[in-house]
């Protein structure tokens, strides 16, 4: 494996403002935030996107992360926060060690995405809904088109 800046991390060969660890996971303070208090909560094993993060580890994870995210609006006091992560290079993915970021955020504090939201044409919806459900469950049976 190539060397893995939050493997080093997590074996204490790098130093970072470790905020939190359990089994699962440790939370650390990002070095270059999107605003001070930003935060990175990583699963202690090795894994590149969310979807490899194995199903008896996720618990652990998910409860670092609500735990930590609570801590940072109690501690800091934003008046609204994101949860969220980037699963591959196209997503904007930098560090191919999963991770979340907790950031704070301010009202006008000029961070956008910038969105062009699409719409669904005629049955495409439907459509997108069969193709997620049969892979959740491909034993499920299909709903009738058209409702
Ligand atoms: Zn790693």
């Amino acid at each position: 494996m190539k060397r893995c800046e939050f493997c080093s991390i997590i074996r204490g060969e790098a130093p970072a403002e470790v905020l939190f660890r359990n089994d699962n996971a440790i939370a650390i303070l990002d070095i270059r935030p999107i605003h001070f208090g930003h935060v990175l909560v990583l699963p202690i094993r090795h894994v590149e996107t969310f979807i490899d993060v194995p199903a008896a580890e996720c618990e652990g994870l998910t409860r670092a992360l609500q735990t930590v995210t609570r801590a940072v609006v109690h501690a800091l006091r934003p008046p609204g926060f994101n949860v969220f992560s980037n699963n591959g290079r196209a997503a904007g993915q930098s560090v191919f060690h999963f991770h979340f970021h907790i950031t704070p955020r301010y009202a006008d504090d000029n961070i956008k995405f910038i969105l062009q939201l699409k719409k669904y044409q005629q049955d495409e919806m439907s459509e997108y809904g069969r193709k997620i459900r049969h892979a959740i469950d491909p034993s499920a049976v299909p709903t009738q088109p058209g409702r």
